[in-house]
């Protein structure tokens, strides 16, 4: 499961300063990307620094992979569009030219031709007649042609599919009502309707299984003669090529590993990918949470499920990290005082766990980001996701905290807080300790919120249907506000002063009930559910609150601003609604549940999106945000021996894609 959210010199010696990382590194359509830095990368010893290095490579070569998942044309059409941006020798000035720029960027943001976040084909800004012209004057051996296949072929093939609208619309349609396997474009399963999907992992199924794999995880399902085949994600299956590479910098990794544990991950993951056997990726994602130990850690594989609508096949993806080991100290102060939060949680004492253990969680530094996890990515991960391994094994989770850092400090230089916060005071306190406190929410969310509270006996754990995900974020959401603002936390040593947890109120509720419709595209309401949970909480309290003024909606020159007046009463409110939506959770009341998240979750205030959305667009702050990677080269004496790994952020957006295309695109264009 994962948790969704500059000019700089080469650092060798140290990390660069944060104030290098207010400004993005490239803007277009509704993106900006921006750099993350790696703080400590210098601390760690040369072995940690080598085994990044090569689990970094690891990272990198799965790119092709996960392109081809979310499409099966996305590869040739990548490779189409990098030998034209490379190549072509006409008018780059030409206003079709920049329109096919942006598109190509569009592609890198998207690992293919829609949308990352929503799903959504992207409308090409030139015509397909330019296209044409542009494919046709650069040298056909530049072009990822198919056997025997002409340039004319090539372009009559992907026309359709880069230009109508109505082919390959959506990338996982999720929309009930149709075939979700035949209406989506990614490319899991090929030749095949829902029905026949189901029934095919049916009847493999066996509810007798207290330890079962996660079927269909690795692998396309495909009918082939009219019988359904999966064809796995394997050395010697499919993505051979890419997988054999990711192996070969495993093996190297795994030379210079920190501890038998971790030595215990590497192999049994190279075992996974050489046989593609599924109860071996059980071995090795129990080895994997059960490496509390080493510093260094990474994830690399088939991992998570969002982009099937089925929820079986898993996109590949890689984040190679190290712990960092002051801020993890939060943590675990926190999960040390895992009963004390539960006993003096504002529930009902019936809805009270009598033990409840903190989730072992950890702060993490990202040193590289790949496949589904790049450009945009997660703040916080927690896996693995088979649920008989978390219930016998546990899982890790883990904030990421040099990402969060940089969407802060990008936040600070691009006039957002100007634009949008009512006065200096807030400013100020934002500048001050919004990061900190965001991360506490995060980490609180994480380690307690989630695990908090119990169901009553006999209360079915999905009862809430739909409209259980919303009210279990809000759940954990509120677990952490109404904490935030607790006298404990500076007692603990959480925060630093008294006032520090209002930047993370106000924020929170500006944002709920007004600055994250900037996601929503106009007209629409809003649907993903921890944008529904966001805004039910900020506008309970907003209405709750009325009468006592506690939050207000100020105009100002015509702009609207949140103004909190009374964070006190604020965090009454936090308490009581989480008591609401305990007692929800806690009897299974889905009527409670619809009543509340359809109340104040799902409309939107058109008037009030219009305007945000023009203040946005004022200001040219995306709504989405992508990240590059840091660049890593090994340093080496007269003798050839590695003594160094140095680490620089200065590769550009394109440059670094333009690269890895290059280095690390071993799959055929059609798989
Ligand atoms: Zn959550």
């Amino acid at each position: 499961m994962t948790t969704l959210l500059v000019a700089c010199g080469a650092g060798k010696a140290s990390t660069p300063k944060l104030e290098d990382f207010h400004f993005p590194v490239d803007r277009f359509a509704d993106i900006e990307i921006l750099r993350y830095r790696v703080p400590d990368f210098e601390t760690l010893n040369l072995k940690q620094k080598e085994l990044i290095y090569y689990l970094s490579q690891a990272a990198l070569e799965g790119r092709d992979i996960f392109y081809d998942q979310n499409g099966k044309y996305n590869l040739c059409i990548r490779r189409t569009l990098e030998a034209v941006y490379v190549n072509y020798k006409g008018n780059r000035k030409n206003p079709e030219f920049k329109e096919f720029t942006v598109y190509l960027k569009r592609v890198w943001m998207g690992n293919g031709i829609h949308h990352h976040y929503s799903q959504d084909k992207y409308i090409p800004g030139f015509s397909a007649d330019y296209f044409a012209t542009v494919v046709k004057s650069i040298k056909p051996t530049t072009l990822p042609l198919a056997k025997g296949e002409t340039v004319d072929m090539l372009i009559t093939r992907l026309t359709p599919i880069l230009f109508d609208p109505k082919v390959y619309p959506k990338r996982t349609n999720q929309a009930q009502g149709v075939d979700l396997i035949k209406t989506s474009a990614n490319n899991y399963y090929e030749g095949v309707t829902q029905q026949e999907v189901e029934d095919f992992y049916g009847k493999m199924k066996n509810p007798a299984d207290s330890t079962p794999i996660s079927y269909g995880l690795n692998s396309k399902l495909v009918k082939k003669n009219g019988v359904l085949t999966e064809d796995t994600y394997k050395v010697g299956g499919l993505y051979s090529a890419a997988i054999t590479r990711i192996v070969g910098w495993l093996q190297k990794a795994a030379t210079v590993t920190e501890n038998d544990k971790q030595l215990d991950v590497i192999s049994s993951l190279i075992d996974f990918y050489r046989t593609g056997d599924l109860k071996k990726y059980d071995e090795y994602s129990i080895h994997w949470v059960e490496d509390l130990l080493s510093q260094v850690d990474f994830v690399n594989g088939f991992t998570e499920t969002y982009g099937d609508p089925l929820g079986m096949k898993a996109s590949w993806e890689s984040i190679v990290n190290f712990k960092n080991i002051e801020a993890t100290k939060r943590t675990e102060i926190i999960s040390a005082n895992a009963q004390w939060f539960e006993d003096h949680s504002p529930i009902d004492p019936r809805f009270r766990k009598e033990t409840v253990k903190g989730v072992s969680a950890k702060v993490i530094t990202v040193a590289m980001l790949a496949g589904d996890c790049y450009p945009s990515t997660p703040i916080g991960i927690n896996l693995p996701n088979s649920n008989w391994i978390r219930h016998e094994h546990g899982s890790k989770s883990v904030t990421i905290e040099n990402i969060t850092e940089a969407y802060d400090q990008a936040s600070l230089g691009n006039g957002f807080v100007e634009e949008f916060m009512w006065s200096d005071t807030e400013r100020k306190r934002a500048k001050d300790f919004a990061s900190l406190t965001n991360n506490l929410h995060t980490d609180l969310h994480e380690c307690l919120g989630h695990g908090s509270g119990k169901l009553l006996p006999g209360v079915d754990p999905d009862a809430l249907k739909a409209y259980g995900s919303t009210i279990e974020e809000a759940r954990a959401d509120l677990f952490g506000l109404y904490y935030m603002g607790d006298p404990k936390m500076t007692e603990l040593g959480l925060l630093p002063d008294a006032e520090a947890y209002k930047a993370e109120y106000y924020s929170y509720i500006m944002n709920g009930l007004m600055t994250q419709l900037t996601r929503v595209q106009p007209d629409k309401n809003i649907e993903e559910a921890h944008m529904r949970n966001r805004q039910l909480i900020a506008s309970w309290c907003y209405e709750k609150g009325k009468a006592d003024k506690v939050i207000e909606m100020v105009k100002r020159q015509g702009k609207t601003y949140v103004v909190v007046n009374d964070y006190m009463k604020l965090r009454t409110l936090f308490g009581k609604l989480l008591a609401e939506i305990q007692h929800i959770k806690s009897t299974g009341d889905f009527e409670g549940g619809k009543k509340l998240v359809e109340q104040y979750g799902v409309i939107v205030n058109q008037p009030l999106h219009a305007e945000v959305l023009a203040r946005y667009q004022k200001l040219n702050l995306a709504p989405y945000r992508g990240f590059v990677n840091p660049v890593y080269t090994l340093v080496k004496n007269e003798k050839g021996e590695i003594t160094d790994i140095a680490i620089s952020y200065t590769e550009g957006y394109a440059e670094q894609h333009l690269r890895y295309s290059k280095d690390y695109s071993s799959l055929p264009t059609n798989n």
